[in-house]
Parts: structure tokens; C-alpha cells; sequence
């Protein structure tokens, strides 16, 4: 089953909004089992609209559309289809007498434009739309299925719910199932040059590899008869994919860095406080994202000035002067200090130039040092996050800290 995704909307053209139905109807066929080629955006415009349903017909089984059903002359969705598939639009009584009882229920006036939503492409069944007015509708030809339904996502994602996945679901017997492995401390080619020879040799299950802010995700997937075939197929991949990044790889599927760290922290009794400077509060709020966190973490301070590190954190003013604010011993000194005025079994610091001003060429924007006090020793490291945004070279440095608790914990 190969199927297309349509959205409809100058609004999505121009970039007003996101088009996020698409991703969702993604999402959902991918866990059905269906394949999806194509994800198309076409603008309020009747004669383009038709030829993308066209041309979507001619390659596709399944088209999903969204948007352009509501009762204004821009929405053309049930009319381009119409015209695509040379069929007339014939008013639906039942549906004529729902939108009646739907615009009286909500204490609306019924304008001429409203009858419009009663209209249908001949032979259409309609699909009622509980939470709102205009309703989609499914339209089957010879080997092809074609659903409308409404673009704001509170109507369309039940109606997919309700009526289309079943549908798919009594017909597709195909599973995807994919296995999310996740990568912290390798830079994206990197990490695809270490598997390449596993991802250029296998198409059952295919790999993907994502990055995003530091991180490198792989997406092992897999489609077979039944979840356990699947299973299957995915289990000697991930394990041969585990050995190659041991360490590197921090979680599986839906886990998160924060999550993984403060669950070490629990299976070891362990806890921690945070000193942080650029990353101003970042770390601690990514823990503090985890429910249950109350039990590992002590404080979090965001020693910002000098005299913050100073008379917070006891950093020595000579290390200051010395070394400056942005160096390795500060860094050392403000996770030492956290760690002993908290009695924190781990203490944590950042100190960097998040810029864009404030860099010199000795010590440029972006370069940050991360401090780590556990069991009496202090390790620090330097970052060099060049030519990236403040937002960026923070939340970095955030994931970098993050990472270096974990590993430490891992020995
Ligand atoms: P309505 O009856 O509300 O007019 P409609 O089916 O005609 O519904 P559109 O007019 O195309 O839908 O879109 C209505 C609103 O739905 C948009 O302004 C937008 O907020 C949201 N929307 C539409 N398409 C998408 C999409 N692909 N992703 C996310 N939101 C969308
Ligand atoms: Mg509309």
C-alpha cells in the first residue's frame, strides 16, 4: 500500500503556518505499515489542486488530503476532486441535515455558503467531523482510495483516528516496526561512517541516520508480516550497531539524556547540583524535566558573575584573575564548590562565551569548559562550540554536561 500525503493551503505555501499534519499523518501510516512517497503542498488554487489529484491518482493507492473543506471560496478541496475524476459534486441529504443541526446546535446563522459542506464528489461516502463543521469524505475508485478531511488538526486527527486508520488497518496487513538508537559525543558523519557498510548493505531493515543539536539518531526499520518477524529482522542489527558506538549510544527509542542520567543517578544512590554560568540554568531544568528528579537533585545555581562564583561557590578570586572567569579551573573550582556547599555526591559547573559578543582571539565565542566533581576528583573539558548561535553553543554545552555525567557514572 504506497500513499500520498496532500495538504492544502496558501497558508502552509507561504510558510504561515507549519504543516504539521503532514508529519503526523506520517507518523501514523508509518506505524500501520504503509508506505508514504510523497508528501505534497498545494495552495488554495482549484486548477493546480486537480492535477496534483491527478497525478497522486496515477502513482498512489491511498491519498490523504487535508484542508480546503470549510464553506468559503477558497476552499476548493471536494471540487478539485471532482473535477480530477470527472465526477459532478451532489449535495448529500444526510450530511445537509447534520450541518443544519450543527449550526443550530452552536447557535449559528446558516448561510448560503454552508450548504456548500453538504456537497460531494458523486459516489463519496462523507465522514462526519465531531468537532467541527465541515465534513471529510472517502472516495473510492476502482483500485484507489482517496479521504478528504479538514485541515485544523483537533478535527482531522480524530477523523483519521476514527474512520481511516480502521480502514487501512482491516487492509494492510504489512508492519513497520523501527527501533530508535541514540548517539551523543559522535558528529553526524562520524557516526554514519562507522556503520556505513551495515546501512549500504541492507534494505530490510533500512537504517536512517538524523542529527539534531548533538545528537545523532539512527532509525533501524523493518517490515515484515508480524511485529515478532520484525522484531527479528531489527535484533541483530541494533546488536552489531551496539557494539560498533558502546558507550556513544546513551538510549533507545523514546529515551532522552536527562532521563538516562537521572535514572543512573537513582540506581546508584547518587546526587548532584549544578553550577552553571552560560548555560544559565539549562542543565538543571533538562533534570528537572524528569519527574521524580526530587530524589538526585540538590540545587541548581546560576553563578553568573564573578562574584557569584565567588561568595556562592567559593572559587578562589586569584583563580579568577589568573585564569580568568572562562577556564578550565574556574570550571573546576565552581563544580567543586557546588558539590561541597550543597553535600552533593556529583557537582556540575559551565563557563563559556555564549557571544555573539564577548569573544577575543585568545578565548573566541563558543569556547566553553564543563566541570565534574565525583568522589573527590574534579575533571573538566573543554568545548569548542565555534561559529554556531548563542542558543546553540548552550544547549550544547548542556547536552555536553549531561553526557559527561553519564559517562563518568558509566565509568
Ligand atoms: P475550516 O472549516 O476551518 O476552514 P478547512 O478544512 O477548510 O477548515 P483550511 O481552511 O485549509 O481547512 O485550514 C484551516 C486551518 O487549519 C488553518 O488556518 C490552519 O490553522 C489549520 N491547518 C490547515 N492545514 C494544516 C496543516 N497541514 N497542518 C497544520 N495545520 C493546518
Ligand atoms: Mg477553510
Amino acid at each position: 500500500m504506497i500513499a500520498e500525503i496532500l495538504c492544502v493551503g496558501t497558508e502552509l505555501l507561504l510558510g504561515d503556518i507549519v504543516n504539521t499534519n503532514s508529519s503526523w499523518l506520517a507518523k501514523e501510516l508509518a506505524d500501520l505499515g504503509v508506505s508514504v512517497y510523497r508528501h505534497i503542498v498545494i495552495g488554495d488554487n482549484k486548477q493546480r489542486l486537480k492535477e496534483a489529484f491527478e497525478t497522486a491518482l496515477n502513482r498512489s493507492d491511498v491519498i490523504l488530503c487535508t484542508g480546503g473543506l470549510g464553506p468559503t471560496q477558497d476552499d476548493i478541496s471536494k471540487e478539485a476532486l471532482a473535477e480530477a475524476c470527472g465526477r459532478k459534486l451532489v449535495r448529500n441529504e444526510q450530511a445537509a441535515q447534520w450541518i443544519k443541526s450543527r449550526y443550530i446546535d452552536k447557535g449559528f446563522a446558516l448561510t448560503e455558503n454552508n450548504w456548500r459542506q453538504a456537497n460531494f464528489p458523486e459516489g463519496a461516502t462523507p465522514l462526519f467531523n465531531p468537532f467541527g463543521t465541515a465534513p471529510g469524505c472517502q472516495l473510492e475508485l476502482a483500485e484507489k482510495v482517496i479521504f478528504l478531511m479538514p485541515g485544523p488538526p483537533v478535527e482531522m486527527k480524530p477523523m483519521f483516528a476514527g474512520y481511516i486508520k480502521p480502514w487501512i488497518q482491516a487492509r494492510n496487513h504489512i508492519v513497520l516496526k523501527s527501533r530508535v538508537l541514540r548517539i551523543t559525543g559522535l558528529g553526524e558523519s562520524a557516526a554514519e561512517d562507522r556503520v556505513a557498510d551495515i546501512v549500504a548493505s541492507q534494505n530490510n531493515p533500512t537504517i536512517a541516520p538524523y542529527a539534531q543539536y548533538g545528537e545523532v539518531i539512527f532509525r533501524i526499520t523493518a517490515r515484515a508480516d508480524s511485529e515478532q518477524q520484525a522484531l527479528n529482522l531489527i535484533e541483530p542489527v541494533e546488536l552489531e550497531m551496539r557494539k560498533r558506538f558502546g558507550l556513544n549510544i546513551y538510549g533507545a527509542d523514546d529515551a532522552c539524556l536527562e532521563g538516562v542520567v537521572v535514572e543512573l543517578l537513582e540506581k546508584n544512590l547518587l546526587t548532584i547540583s549544578c553550577a552553571e554560568s552560560c548555560t544559565g540554568g539549562l542543565v538543571t531544568a533538562r533534570l528537572v524535566n524528569i519527574p521524580g528528579v526530587s530524589t538526585v537533585l540538590k540545587e541548581g545555581i546560576v553563578a553568573y558573575s564573578n562574584e557569584a562564583k565567588i561568595t556562592r561557590l567559593n572559587v578562589n578570586p586569584e583563580t579568577i584573575k589568573k585564569f580568568g572567569a572562562v577556564s578550565a579551573e574556574v570550571a573546576a573550582e565552581m563544580a567543586e564548590g557546588i558539590a561541597q556547599t550543597s553535600n552533593s555526591s556529583l557537582g556540575i559547573s559551565t563557563t563559556g562565551i555564549a557571544g555573539p559578543e564577548g569573544g577575543t582571539l585568545e578565548k573566541p565565542v563558543g569556547l566553553v569548559y564543563i566541570g565534574l566533581f565525583f568522589k573527590g576528583k574534579v575533571s573538566t573539558k573543554e568545548l569548542k562550540l565555534f561559529n554556531r548561535s548563542r542558543d546553540n553553543i548552550r544547549k550544547r554545552a548542556t547536552l555536553a554536561v549531561l553526557d559527561l555525567v553519564r559517562r563518568t557514572i558509566l565509568g
